[in-house]
């Protein structure tokens, strides 16, 4: 049996999949309740503050296997694309705050275990400014709501091993490093994975996904969110 694909930001996927209405930008998290969906806008932080750009600046010296072979075209791909941000692999006199890492299997296995049709490939975990672990609506209200740290876990074993779920996967996280949420909840005007595509969105992948480049739809919600 192929399993389907998905990807999980920590507790983000427990929040419902109601009807349609509402809203641009694609925060991580929100509620819904009744037709009013509150969201809470996380920011990160860390610019160059000649540049203006947001400054990702990755340690991975814990990847391994194919992450560690597809991690260049991920960083490149956000690196280089029209959304405010540099991406960049911290020297070894630099600060990163950003680490990927591919876990051990027993890490992994106990903590994302497969599902019966769906395996988690990576995932995100957000730190605010005063170091606190964002990872549910309640601790996302309780944060200075401004980040300044991510840790990229990503599936040591795969089931599906290509080239592009690598790369999808990293730059979907590098996503979420930014506070981007997914954009195919249909509580937000979901992207049409055809006429709107984006790597935020599982729709994308699973259907239609040829790039793993960010799109316009997170060229958009990255200048929106953060005033670009
Ligand atoms: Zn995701």
């Amino acid at each position: 049996m192929k399993k389907k694909l998905t990807f999980t930001l920590s507790m983000f996927s427990i929040f419902a999949f109601l009807t349609s209405a509402n809203s641009f930008a694609h925060e991580i998290y929100y509620v819904k309740s009744g037709s009013t969906i509150s969201t809470i806008p996380l920011r990160w932080t860390p610019k160059n503050t000649s540049t203006g750009r947001l400054k990702v600046m990755i340690n991975q010296q814990s990847l391994s296997g194919s992450w560690a072979t597809y991690y260049e075209d991920a960083r490149t791909a956000w690196h280089s694309s029209a959304v405010p941000v540099e991406v960049t692999t911290a020297s070894a006199s630099q600060v990163p705050n950003t680490y990927m890492v591919t876990t051990t299997q027993q890490y992994w296995d106990t903590m994302y275990p497969d599902g019966f049709f769906t395996e988690t490939l990576g995932v995100t975990e957000l730190y605010d400014t005063n170091g606190s672990s964002i990872t549910s609506y309640a601790t996302a209200n309780a944060s200075t709501k401004q980040l300044k740290g991510a840790n990229i876990y990503l599936n040591p074993s795969p089931n599906s091993g290509t080239a592009y779920t690598y790369r999808f996967t990293m730059s979907h996280e590098l996503g979420h490093v930014l506070a981007l949420g997914h954009s195919h909840l249909s509580d937000y005007s979901p992207a049409n994975p055809n006429t709107d595509p984006s790597i935020m969105s599982y729709t994308y992948f699973t259907n239609v996904g040829t790039s793993y480049l960010p799109q316009n739809h997170e060229v958009n919600d990255v200048k929106n969110m953060y005033g670009y």
